[in-house]
């Protein structure tokens, strides 16, 4: 039979990447019970309609969408937000006002697989859903700072925008919805020269493409100089201008909260989902040019799929690009002396008393790995070196008698004999 491979932009994890996957992940969920946000598991199939219906055009060109055995035209999720709208215009219809939901899983996009950058992914995704005040804004932020903080990350920074401002004023100029997305599509692959294009070809007035142009290329750090500059330039349109104080009111929360935080405000900033309505941000470390997390106030979508009016504002973190963010911050996860112990029997009649130790230690909630390959002791020691075991028990007639074992420190290379009944306390206590 041929070697099989994985499927191409699909991925392994092994033991080590699995370990820091699941440390994100549990970051994660902490991170949801710190703010109030309880889980929800949905279905990684959903119906075509439903996750294509404004996941924008980017995205619904590279969606898994294939006809199920029932002819029902299904799609792999590529992303969260819609499946958790679904459940608040439906099962949570009722449900009181503010809803706060988490979830974490694995979602598919055919994109061309790169750094970063895969066909399999994984997100945890937190969900604000009933109040359009700017407090909720601030919330989402406040807790991917925190969350980013959490798992170890440096120098990471917020990239903000808002669409109200491009969008408030391309409606006032009465740009079609549909000529809108293709112009934010555009603004989002920073294909700047071709979204004013596209505005102009829709006869925009000369105000609005010299607003845009401005616009597009005004971004920096320095919150309060953007603001006003931004107010500068949309003055004559009365939407755009409360995006913008709308906007300058999250940022002034975000950033009373948050302690340290490295921010970049840009006015022409897109993102390829179409259905944001207000606030949108990115997170990016130095090291690499793909953003870790993405977010964003929708206040139409539960509306769209049948349910009751509910603004809305979530954010989703990228978790393999967090992991890749960590690996080339060098950051050390393990750091720490984690304790794993190895138990050797010295001949195979002693293999059941071997794995009545290992049995009384894990109950004590020790990790132990039993010897299983019949090995002589000495090469037993070999592998459990190689593999950074911490502590070795040697399982011999002549201690047992005495109801003792050998307990041997691997690190500190020294061993001595310690009674069966102590065994946990001594391992528990010895610094490794
Ligand atoms: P989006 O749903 O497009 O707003 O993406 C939110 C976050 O998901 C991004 O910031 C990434 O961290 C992550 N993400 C999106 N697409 C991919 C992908 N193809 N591979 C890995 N991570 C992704």
């Amino acid at each position: 039979m041929r070697a099989f491979k994985t499927v191409r932009g699909m991925r392994d994890f092994l033991p080590e990447e699995a370990k820091m996957m699941k440390y994100i992940e549990g970051k994660a969920r902490k991170t949801a019970e710190l703010y109030g946000y309880r889980e929800i598991i949905t279905p990684v199939v959903e119906p075509y309609e439903l996750v294509a219906a404004k996941a924008g055009e980017e995205v619904r060109a590279r969606m898994y969408a294939f006809k199920d055995l029932g002819g029902r035209k299904v799609a792999l999720r590529p992303e969260f937000t819609a499946s958790v709208a679904r459940l608040v215009a439906t099962t949570l219809r009722n449900e009181p006002k503010p809803l706060r939901l988490f979830c974490v899983g694995s979602l598919y996009r055919y994109d061309e697989p790169q750094k970063g950058r895969f066909r399999e992914f994984w997100q945890s995704n937190f969900e604000l859903m009933g109040s359009e005040k700017t407090e909720a804004d601030a919330e989402i932020l406040l807790l991917t700072n925190h969350f980013m903080k959490s798992v170890g990350l440096k120098n990471y920074a917020f990239k903000i925008g808002h669409v109200g401002v491009l969008r408030s004023i391309l409606s006032q100029e009465g740009l079609a919805e549909e000529t809108q997305n293709q112009v934010m599509q555009l603004m989002d692959k920073k294909l700047h020269d071709e979204a004013l294009k596209l505005v102009k070809d829709a006869g925009v007035s000369e105000r609005c493409l010299d607003t845009l142009r401005k616009l597009v290329g005004l971004r920096g750090d320095a919150a309060a100089w953007v603001l006003k500059e931004m107010e500068k330039l949309v003055k004559d349109y009365e939407k755009a201008a409360s995006a913008v104080s709308n906007l300058g009111e999250i940022l002034k929360f975000f950033s009373e909260s948050a302690g340290e935080i490295s921010v970049t405000i840009d006015a022409g900033f897109a993102r390829g989902l179409e259905y944001y309505t207000g606030i949108i941000f990115e997170v990016y470390v130095p090291e690499l040019e793909i953003a870790l997390a993405g977010g964003g106030r929708y206040n139409k979508l539960v509306e769209l799929f049948g349910g009751e009016p509910t603004p809305a504002v979530g954010v989703a973190h990228g978790i393999d690009r967090m992991m890749l963010a960590l690996q080339e911050q060098k950051t050390n996860l393990t750091a720490g002396g984690e304790k794993t112990v190895m138990v050797i029997p010295v001949n195979e009649s002693l293999n059941s008393k071997a794995l009545k130790i290992s049995e009384m230690l894990r109950a004590e909630g020790i990790s132990v790995e039993t010897e299983v390959m019949g090995r002589k002791v000495s090469k037993a020691l070999e592998d459990a070196d190689r593999r950074g075991i911490s502590h070795v028990i040697i399982v011999g007639e002549k201690e047992l008698k005495d109801e003792a074992v050998v307990l041997r420190n691997m690190r500190k290379k020294r061993q001595s004999t310690v009674k069966i009944e102590k065994l946990a306390e001594e391992i528990r206590q010895d610094s490794s």
